[in-house]
């Protein structure tokens, strides 16, 4: 992840511009976005992400006439839960590790978020995800707040029986901060269903905290462990009922549609079986190991067990190796960014050739990198309205656990599909009423649920 270390007193991070070239609203001046970010004690370099996702979120404030307590409410996380914890390794030798939990609103409902494991973790990337999942919740309508968590752990450079220890006891340090009615974790990079099986397991011999069903206290879980059927490929599920329901309005037909990957993990692979299913054609892949492109078209399901079985998509026998350059570069219709945050920056928005930008990941493109896109005419989907469908199955495996039912995989995506399309018209009347871009819009509609919210419950004393 790009380095986030303020050296002097910048002006905060700006969001993009509202645009439409028809009478868009001009966003807050820097001086008065200075105060409150000073006001609120918020980094104000602007490449950190926290100071990007605040200033997205403060403009589409701005864009809507939000009172000023709820912005200073939603510029800051309720809870920063930071912990170390002692590890034994298979040689022996003991590690120290460190580890996350962020909890920043839970006025909708209990926090919820996913848990990443990734080395590269920071407090500002966790506060930066759990305020995005806030966003989210309210946007696709689950009674949720958001939160994020993390370790800093390379999982690959762990045996099965090291991440056992070390995720068996990160939940032990956090486990007073979560539960199936407070804070319920989920998957993230790095993390999967056997990790989140991990957690249930040994939260429920935490009984004087576990209550009746403990196992409900983390979703993602594997489906013969309280998992839902449909959870795994759900964020992959969503981004396409995204794009099957928006790209009619920018005038594209999905079974037409061109498009490249970027990160291959979960969301990512998961995006491009959905979307060739749909009649689609994958054409270019990256992931931490390369870059591949194949004209023709890439069997996204033959590549994800090329994935499965080397760890990347270097060495797929069915395309060529490209450089980063060519690869951005390859004229598509869509675009799927599917792997960290800030790598749609301003080099790569310029060399992008593509329509539509479904941000499958979580911010996946920094504020000056989307005014380059903006400024192309490239429409971006963004990240709260596209991959909302991760959290979405993981409100129906929540409830499954606290009614003791079994969805079938029909019944799951329908409702999936319900919630999503719903989302997507919310985001569509805000941006007809307040005459700004898609990201504006999906801010607004999520910030007008916690309005109302705020409004009915009162601050208290
Ligand atoms: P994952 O660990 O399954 O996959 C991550 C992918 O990113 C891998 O293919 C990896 O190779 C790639 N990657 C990592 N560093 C890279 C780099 N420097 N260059 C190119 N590729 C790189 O993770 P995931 O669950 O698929 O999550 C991906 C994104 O989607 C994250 O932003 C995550 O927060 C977001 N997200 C995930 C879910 C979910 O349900 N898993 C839900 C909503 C949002």
């Amino acid at each position: 992840m790009p380095p986030t270390t303020a050296t002097k007193k910048q002006k905060p991070a700006q969001s993009a511009p509202a645009h439409n070239g028809n009478g868009a609203v001009t966003p807050k001046s820097a001086g008065q976005m200075t105060a409150m970010f000073e006001e609120l004690g918020l980094p104000t370099d602007p490449n950190n992400l926290y100071a990007q996702t605040v200033s997205t979120m403060l403009h589409a404030a701005e864009v809507m006439g939000l009172p000023d307590y709820l912005k200073q409410i939603l510029a800051q996380p309720k809870n920063e839960i930071m912990v170390h914890f002692p590890v034994r390794m298979d040689n022996g030798k003991t590690r120290l590790f460190k580890g996350y939990r962020v909890q920043h609103n839970n006025a909708l409902g209990p926090y919820k978020g996913g848990l990443r494991f990734h080395h590269d973790v920071h407090l500002d990337d966790v506060k930066s995800l759990a305020f995005l999942m806030t966003m989210k919740c309210s946007l696709v309508g689950v009674p949720y707040g958001g939160g994020k968590g993390g370790i800093k752990v390379n999982p690959r450079d762990h045996s099965k029986g090291e991440m056992e220890r070390i995720v068996r006891r990160f939940t032990t340090a956090i486990a007073h901060n979560i539960g199936p009615d407070y804070d319920i974790p989920a998957p993230d990079v790095g993390s999967g269903s056997q990790h989140m099986a991990w957690i249930a397991d040994t939260y429920s011999f935490l009984s004087e905290i576990g209550g009746n069903n403990p196992i409900a206290v983390i979703t993602g879980k594997p489906v013969e462990y309280g998992g839902s059927l449909g959870r795994e490929k759900a964020t992959g599920q969503g981004v396409v009922d995204t794009l099957v329901e928006m790209l009619p309005e920018l005038k594209l037909k999905p079974e037409k549609c061109t498009f490249s990957v970027l990160g291959y993990g979960n969301v990512g692979s998961w995006s491009g079986k959905i979307f060739q299913d749909k009649g689609a054609k994958m054409v270019a892949v990256a992931d931490h190991t390369g870059f591949i492109a194949n004209p023709k078209g890439i069997d996204a399901f033959d590549l994800d067990e090329h994935v499965k079985k080397t760890g990347g998509v270097k060495g797929y026998g069915k395309a060529a190796a490209i450089s980063k350059d060519e690869f951005y570069k390859t004229k598509v219709d869509v675009f799927i960014p599917a792997a960290l945050e800030q790598m749609i920056q301003e080099p790569e928005a310029r060399m992008l050739d593509c329509k539509v930008v479904a941000e499958g990941a979580n911010a996946p493109t920094t504020p000056a990198g989307e005014r380059i896109l903006m400024e192309r005419g490239i429409e971006v989907l963004p990240a709260i309205l596209c991959n909302a469908g991760g959290v979405t199955v993981s409100y129906f495996e929540w409830v499954q656990n606290k009614t003791f039912q079994s969805w079938d995989l029909e019944y799951v995506d329908r409702e999936l599909n319900k919630h999503m399309v719903k989302a997507a018209q919310k985001t569509r009347a805000a941006r007809k009423q307040f005459n700004c871009d898609l990201r504006t819009a999906a801010y607004i509609a999520a910030l007008q649920r916690l309005q109302q919210a705020y409004e009915v419950r009162g601050i208290f004393p």
